[in-house]
């Protein structure tokens, strides 16, 4: 390359820097918000690897810049679900934007926790199914493992027909979306009679743990309860100390659940 051209070439390049182009391509680069989305299509493919959701259910996240806002994908089955997907919503449930795209029936439940909760950052609906025996017994989903620690202090069930009386079993508007949030309370799980359960946490690993380990532990629990001697399980000490003091390495678990679904 001669001299001048080697210039000219210098100068295109500086005038691409400073051009409008370069801004605009600059500005588009992963941003958080971005690497939230990925993110959050990623746990929907975690949590169907897992066992946790199967074509039904959903996962969301409180919006990083915007704590009125939360992200969440349009009704699609979640192994399936892809950042193109993720959708913005008001904490009444309503999408940001007008779309065309179906949506999940039972984002209310969603919404209402955002809103009676601001520690909580994300959330977990699922049926899974080792867990719905608890909510239809009387025997109570109770921490047997370290894993599931966050379990103690009692986990409510939510009983759908003391707020509707038309036979209704989802979760279809505001009003059952707030009901769902008045039964959860200060808790992190709160199980759904006949239908499943909802789990929260301040991060999106966090949910995202302990609604895998939410469901671990019911089928410890249910093989220690067949053993049919007297089950010890975690004290509330033990589960208050593990939770909000010892909470582990989740990052870890992510890593591999992540490394699991993207082999998928
Ligand atoms: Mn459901």
């Amino acid at each position: 390359m001669g001299r001048i051209h080697a210039t000219a070439l210098l100068l295109i390049l500086a005038l691409a820097a400073l051009s409008p182009n370069a801004l605009a391509q600059s500005a588009a680069a992963p941003s958080a918000e971005a690497a939230v989305i990925q993110d959050l299509a990623l746990a929907s493919r975690i949590l169907a690897n897992e066992g946790v959701l199967d074509a039904y259910g959903h996962v969301s996240i409180r919006h990083p810049g915007d704590p009125n806002r939360y992200l969440m994908a349009r009704s699609r089955a979640p192994a399936l679900i892809a950042p193109s997907d993720i959708l913005e919503f008001t904490l009444d449930s309503k999408p940001v934007t007008p779309t065309g795209e179906r949506l999940f029936t039972e984002r209310f439940i969603h919404g209402a926790i955002y809103a009676a909760r601001p520690d909580v950052k994300a959330i977990v609906h699922s049926h899974s199914p080792t867990v719905i025996p608890f909510g239809v017994s009387d025997v109570p989903l109770r921490p047997v493992l370290h894993l599931g620690a966050f379990l103690y202090g009692g986990v409510p069930v939510f009983e759908i027909s003391e707020f509707t009386g038309d036979g209704e079993m989802l979760v279809r508007d505001q009003k059952l979306g707030d009901a769902v949030a008045k039964t959860l309370g200060n808790k992190i799980v709160v199980l759904m009679r006949g239908h499943g359960n909802v789990v929260v946490g301040p991060t999106l690993q966090h949910a995202v743990f302990r609604a895998i380990y939410t469901e671990v532990n019911a089928r410890l629990q249910t093989t220690a309860i067949g053993l049919g001697g007297k089950v010890r399980y975690l004290s509330d000490a033990e589960g208050d100390n593990v939770t909000n003091r010892q909470p582990g390495n989740i990052a870890r678990a992510w890593e591999l659940w992540k490394e699991r679904a993207k082999g998928k």
